[in-house]
């Protein structure tokens, strides 16, 4: 069996005697298209963390790219990163800069301090930047200001972003929470057709349950820190969704 690109086994993580996730297995394969739901506070983004190396579990084993990040170097740790694109809810972008400095810093984990310094002065790999946001259908803002942009662009900025860093698999917290309900598809399609044609791996945390189903097809559904159910999108009924996210008399 070709090795998972994550694979979680027994994973708790606590934040002080409060456990985030709880007992938490599960393998993701190249390719797979996944998403997380859940209802506010049940582990989606602590998971997510988990995968992008930037958390440690309290117990049990996460290995990343077949790698144990608890086990790594700093700088190995961050080769590893590297390999692993996120975007964010509220986009992370430095809104007082262009548009091409912030698809620039997709190659920050590659470049030295110096291009890095440089790179703010003088745009570097401006034709790797135009292609990235020629990609994403905003060609024509390399020079604009970001924070000029809709959110929509914004959203289209970052993932032009995480392009330029080409990982090996693309992590979304909530992509298109921030972003006008009109855009959101086009977010979501854009995302889904980038990785099924440069070939990544997707994992996603939704709150638009229509989403999972139209542009994952395998859906895991987190509940006060477990998985409540793991399967094809198109086995999970509407009634499973209900039950995930109803208020339960304890909860209220
Ligand atoms: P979701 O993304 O599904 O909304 P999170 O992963 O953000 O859920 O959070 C899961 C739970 O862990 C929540 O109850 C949240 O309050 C708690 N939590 C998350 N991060 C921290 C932290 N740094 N310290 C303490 N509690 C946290």
């Amino acid at each position: 069996m070709p090795e998972p690109v994550f694979e979680l086994k027994g994973v708790t993580v606590r934040y002080g005697a409060f456990a985030a996730l709880s007992k938490v297995s599960l393998r993701i394969e190249a390719g797979e298209r996944v998403a997380l739901i859940g209802p506010s506070g049940a582990g989606k983004s602590t998971l997510l963390s988990l995968l992008n190396g930037s958390l440690a579990p309290t117990e049990g084993e996460v290995r990343l790219l077949g790698q144990d990040p608890t086990r790594l170097s700093t700088r190995a740790l961050r080769r590893l990163q590297r390999q692993i694109g996120t975007v964010y809810q509220q986009f992370h972008l430095v809104p007082n800069l262009s548009v091409i400095h912030n698809v620039n810093a997709g190659h920050l984990g590659r470049w030295s301090l110096l291009q890095a310094v440089v790179s703010l002065i003088v745009p570097l790999e401006r034709s790797r930047a135009a292609r990235a946001l020629a990609e994403v259908g905003i060609a024509d803002k390399l020079y604009a200001r970001t924070d000029t942009l809709s959110g929509g662009q914004q959203q289209r900025v970052a993932i032009a972003r995480v392009l330029v860093q080409d990982p090996v698999a693309i992590l979304a917290d909530e992509p298109i929470s921030s972003v006008d309900p009109e855009r959101s598809r086009e977010i979501m399609t854009l995302l889904r057709e980038l990785c099924d044609r440069f070939d990544k791996t997707l994992v996603v945390s939704l709150h638009a349950i229509e989403y999972a189903y139209s542009h994952c097809e395998r859906m895991i559904g987190l509940r006060a820190g477990q998985v409540v159910f793991d399967l094809p999108a198109a086995q999970v009924s509407p009634q499973m969704v209900e039950a995930l996210y109803r208020i339960r008399d304890v909860d209220v």
